[in-house]
Formats: structure tokens, C-alpha cells, sequence
């Protein structure tokens, strides 16, 4: 599969390339979903949710440029295999943080990064990423996993100075993927395409 992404000019980066092939993503999803675990398409994780589709997390991994000792905070831990993929990044050193807010999904994903291996360098947390975690922050990276309605504010209070934050902002319909950097106190968004991704529900987000 990531020969297929690679060929497909979605993997340039060597380092996400490497991260990719680390993970098995079928340890992200239930026994009896083992064969498709490897096709490029979000899956079905209960709750109504899914699993981000592999291109899309290669594509936000080598944009956030995450490199060994960084702090990074992730909305919408989801499966845990995002997290897990940026865990490989950060490494040694590095720390992702990731929120989830359906409890029986954050503890599946903590199981899930125990038997990948990557519960050392991420912790699972229950709660609304939306307010972000301010008792962490601040953070280097912040990789949101959901659509909010906005940008929330305190997402962007929590980035460090020279710091990223890659989001999907819009509705059900219609959603682009936002870039925003924190360069000496100003904050710059800009547009990068537009995405599909399940709601982000909670206080800054959509309404449940
Ligand atoms: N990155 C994940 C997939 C995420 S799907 C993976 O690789 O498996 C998006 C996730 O965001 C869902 O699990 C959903 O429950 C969660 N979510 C939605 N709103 C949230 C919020 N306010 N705080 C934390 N998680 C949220």
C-alpha cells in the first residue's frame, strides 16, 4: 500500500515514507476487517466513525513536517493509527497527545498503541479536543482529525510559537483542509484543499 501511495506521488517525504511502513495498519482495526486494512479508504471503526485514510494521514504528517522531540497534540484520536504514525516522527523524545471524546473508542485506541508499540510516546486522553489541552500546552503541532465549524480559538492560543495547525474547517458538505502558523505572535491561515472528515463535536465545534 505504500508502495502504491508512494508511486502515486502522495509519499515524497523519505521520513513519512519510513513512518508509514512502521505502523500495520491492521492493528488499528478489528480482527475481521484484516484484509481491507490495507486499501486507501477511511473505514468503518463503530461509534459512526472511521479510520482516516492512509493518504490523507501521510499527506497531513509531511505537512506538519514533524521531526524527533516534538510535542504534538492530536484532536480526534479516533482508532489511535494517526497518532501512531506521528509517534514514529517525533521520536526518540516527542510526545502526542490525543483526545478523543467517545470513551469506548480512546480505550480501544490505547490498547490498539500498546500492541503497535507506540504507548510510550502517545497518551490517549477522553474529553473535547476542541477546547484543546491546556494543561500541555503549549504544543509544536496540533493535528485535528475532525471538521469544525471554525478555527477554535483555544487551538490556536495552545501553539507555540512557530508552531502548526492543520484542520478541517466547513460543514457536512463542503470542507478545506486549513494550514495555520504561529510566526513571531501573528497567526497565518491559509487554504490547502478540500477534505472530507466526520464532525468535530463540542464546545468549538458542531453541536451533537
Ligand atoms: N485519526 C483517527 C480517525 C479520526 S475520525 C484514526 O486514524 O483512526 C475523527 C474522530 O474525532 C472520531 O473518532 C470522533 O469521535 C472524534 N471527535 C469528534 N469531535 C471530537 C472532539 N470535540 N474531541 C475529541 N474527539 C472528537
Amino acid at each position: 500500500m505504500v508502495g502504491r501511495l508512494g508511486s502515486a506521488g502522495v509519499i515524497c517525504d523519505a521520513k513519512v515514507r519510513r513512518a508509514m511502513l512502521a505502523v500495520e495498519r491492521h492493528l488499528f482495526l478489528p480482527d475481521s476487517m484484516r484484509e481491507v486494512a490495507y486499501i486507501d479508504r477511511p473505514l468503518d471503526i463503530g461509534h459512526g466513525q472511521t479510520i482516516s485514510a492512509p493518504h490523507m494521514v501521510a499527506i497531513m504528517a509531511s505537512m506538519l513536517d514533524l521531526s524527533p522531540g516534538m510535542r504534538v497534540l492530536e484532536v480526534g484520536g479516533g482508532s489511535g493509527y494517526h497518532a501512531a504514525v506521528m509517534a514514529e516522527l517525533v521520536r526518540p523524545g516527542g510526545k502526542v497527545f490525543s483526545i478523543e471524546r467517545i470513551e469506548g473508542l480512546a480505550r480501544t485506541a490505547k490498547a490498539n498503541l500498546a500492541r503497535s508499540g507506540h504507548d510510550d510516546v502517545v497518551q490517549v486522553l477522553i474529553g473535547d479536543g476542541s477546547k484543546g489541552l491546556p494543561e500541555e500546552a503549549p504544543f509544536d503541532r496540533i493535528s485535528v482529525a475532525a471538521a469544525a465549524p471554525d478555527v477554535p480559538e483555544p487551538l490556536i492560543e495552545q501553539l507555540a510559537d512557530g508552531g502548526m495547525l492543520l484542520i478541517p474547517v466547513g460543514g457536512a458538505l463542503s470542507q478545506e483542509l486549513m494550514m495555520i502558523r504561529k510566526v513571531g505572535g501573528k497567526i497565518i491561515k491559509k487554504k490547502v484543499c478540500g477534505v472530507m472528515f466526520v464532525p468535530l463535536v463540542g464546545e468549538h465545534g458542531h453541536n451533537v
